[in-house]
């Protein structure tokens, strides 16, 4: 390809990638969402829109928000999760949650997704802390973050300075509970690997989950226990 060529190449990509882009840039958040059928096989009627970015927040992946337009959830689900990202300043102060993959923009089926289908299941990405204080970089990978590999102990496979930060993690949850119970929604369960669990429990806040019986679920198939150790899934009930 000649050096004109791969301009205009490049070019359309930008403009092509640009039109996607509009139904997210244009979209506002208003009225009431209605969530269809269920998380398997659903729809989603005016969902609203997460921002891309928050105070303490941010979404994980630029192709997924834009193109793929993955970032929608029902009006409650988002002031659930924009209420709860509110609490952690407070309980979590200096950290940096991220957003994965909510619902598309009307619901349906998804790429790489069983459920997600009417904008009451969320995906978050595990929070994680360096043991050298270093910079983490596992937060850059965008959609390729659901390939990481996550060890029983919550060590990242192929960096074990790289470890799940748990208390966080169980703080996050405490003030989804909340904000979930605030807005008419329930936690109706949570995926997260197995073999993690114990440690999640084993911190301050983790006792507090078990105390108040979140249904974090403890039997998992191999291939979706594998699937939920970068990320923890979490599917609200509509009360
Ligand atoms: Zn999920």
């Amino acid at each position: 390809m000649n050096v004109k060529k791969r301009w205009i190449f490049l070019g359309t990509i930008v403009i092509l990638f640009g039109i996607l882009s509009i139904p997210e840039m244009v979209h506002t958040n208003e009225g009431a969402t209605v969530s269809e059928g269920s998380v398997r096989s659903g729809k989603l009627r005016n969902g609203w829109l997460m921002p891309f970015k928050g105070d303490n927040f941010h979404y994980f992946d630029r192709f997924s928000y834009y193109i793929l337009n993955n970032a929608y959830v029902n009006s409650r689900v988002y002031k659930t999760l924009t209420d709860a990202y509110k609490t952690c300043e407070t309980t979590c102060p200096g950290k940096e949650f991220i957003l994965m993959e909510c619902t598309r923009r009307k619901g349906g089926r998804m790429l790489f997704h069983w459920t997600h289908q009417n904008g009451t299941s969320v995906d978050f990405m595990v929070p994680t802390i360096r043991t050298d204080h270093k910079q983490t970089w596992t937060t850059r990978w965008g959609l390729l973050h659901y390939l990481l590999q996550f060890n029983q102990d919550g060590q990242l496979a192929i960096n074990h300075k790289t470890q799940i930060d748990f208390e966080t993690m169980a703080r996050h949850i405490l003030a989804l509970d909340d904000a979930a119970r605030q807005n008419g929604l329930k936690i109706h369960k949570i995926l997260f690997n197995t073999n993690m669990q114990d440690e999640l429990y084993s911190t301050s806040s983790g006792k507090e989950l078990q105390r108040r019986e979140i249904r974090i679920i403890s039997h998992l198939s191999d291939l979706v226990n594998m699937f939920h150790d970068d990320h923890y899934h979490v599917d609200f009930d509509i009360e």
